[in-house]
């Protein structure tokens, strides 16, 4: 595989770096903006991404988006966050990332003109309802019922670890609409607008002390037929499309590059003071250094992944890797960053002691859940042997 940018790419990713040396203010150029110090600076950086028609670039021009080819997205994403540019899409990310994608593949065009424009306005925020208390891995079996009656959907049950359930407008349901047949083939996909009557939505507090999801009952919860997405029975299959975009995320090999130079940045200008245990602890060099190397490794993966879609393909098994991979990479590397750090690691955010704006500290605890999220790693390594490795199943 050849790395290096066809002279068309490298002119786009110049044109993309004018543009955010330009455009982005420098107070937020460091990877460590606090959205509530910088809100007023976050929300004129994404007007001008949205005035280039660049909020969700690779979506198709007719839907707002910037059309861009995969390849030109990835360079896209690569650039902002190489100059350290937030993403746009802090407003909404799940909506632009995952939600918008799946409706305009299997939306109807009343709902592609009522939603899309609106997601990438950042008007619509958005909250997808899998999970239940009996249903996170096998997530065929979710037992939330929606029923016809008339020109409505009835729903009654419970999703659980929503995230921003507290702040959408708008929720992409999964739900059981054939009780009599095999679970895969039972399921239906809805919109649900949050403030439809009979929907609460409960906070969960996170270890690390966010409020990032929560619980959402549903009771007898009446939405229009019309808000059925894609065909009825088939939601499974499309929630596994829905899936397979979360996970081919492609941010986030860059940002872990970031991390670990930061880190070794760290580590070389704060020997003197006795911060840093990398004397004292000469292993951690090591982990360092292999840290780096993994950075390496998620970046090539992500690279498959990228090269596979921009040639028609839909990754599968490959996305499962990324995801897998990356997910446990978070982790070693807090972990390393944490180490590094001696009695400042665990300081944290907020501490005007704590190094890295207790970037790590706070990673530390929040990372436990990256391989829990988005489906964890023990499923994603059943989905490499079984459909990557052509082993049998347990
Ligand atoms: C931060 C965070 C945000 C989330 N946001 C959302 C959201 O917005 N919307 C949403 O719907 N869900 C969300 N989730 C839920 C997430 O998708 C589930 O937690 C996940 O799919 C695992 O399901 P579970 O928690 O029910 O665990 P379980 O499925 O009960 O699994 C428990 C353990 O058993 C293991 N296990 C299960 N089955 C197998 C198997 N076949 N082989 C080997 N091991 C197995 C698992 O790996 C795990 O270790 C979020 C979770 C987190 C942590």
């Amino acid at each position: 595989m050849d790395f290096r940018f066809t002279p068309q790419e490298e002119t786009f990713r110049q044109e993309v770096h004018d543009f955010i040396d330009k455009e982005c203010p420098k107070e937020l150029r460091g990877g460590d903006v606090s959205f509530f110090e910088q809100a007023g600076n976050l929300f004129s950086w994404r007007k001008k991404v949205a005035e280039r028609g660049w909020v969700a670039p690779a979506w198709p021009k007719e839907y707002g988006g910037a059309g861009m080819s995969i390849m030109e997205q990835f360079i896209y994403s690569m650039e902002t966050a190489r100059m350290r540019a937030p993403a746009p899409i802090f407003i909404g990310a799940l909506a632009v990332a995952v939600i918008g994608p799946t409706i305009i593949i299997y939306g109807t065009e009343e709902q592609k003109k009522k939603h899309i424009p609106k997601i990438l306005a950042g008007e619509e925020m958005w909250c997808q309802g899998f999970s239940e208390p009996g249903s996170g891995s096998d997530l065929a079996s979710v037992q939330t019922r929606a029923v016809k009656d008339g020109d409505d959907y009835v729903i009654n049950g419970q999703k659980i670890w929503t995230t921003l359930a507290h702040m959408s407008q708008y929720m992409l349901l999964l739900a059981r609409t054939d009780p009599d047949v095999p679970k895969h083939k039972g399921l239906s996909y809805f919109i649900v607008p949050m403030n439809s009557p009979g929907v609460t939505v409960r906070p969960l507090m996170n270890m690390a002390g966010t409020h990032e999801f929560n619980e959402v009952f549903f009771d007898n919860v009446r939405i229009p037929a019309q808000n059925l997405v894609g065909e009825e029975h088939r939601g499974w299959y499309q929630a596994v499309t829905t899936l397979d975009i979360e996970r081919s995320n492609i941010g986030s090999a860059v940002g872990q590059q970031q991390n670990v130079e930061d880190l070794i940045k760290f580590a070389r200008d704060n020997q003197s003071d006795g911060v840093v245990r990398i004397k004292s602890d000469p292993a951690l060099r090591t982990e360092l250094a292999e840290r780096y190397l993994e950075t390496e490794v998620a970046m090539s993966l992500s690279s498959r992944v990228v090269s596979m879609q921009s040639k028609g393909m839909i990754p599968n098994y490959e996305a499962s890797a990324v995801k897998l991979y990356s997910m446990e990479l978070n982790q070693r590397i807090a972990n390393t960053g944490v180490r590094l750090m001696g009695l400042y690691g665990p300081l944290a955010r907020g501490s005007r002691l704590s190094p890295m704006k207790g970037r790590m500290s706070y990673a530390y605890i929040r990372n436990v859940a990256n391989t829990i999220e988005g489906g964890t790693s023990e499923v994603q390594r059943n989905i490499v042997a079984q459909r990557g490795l052509g082993l049998p199943r347990e």
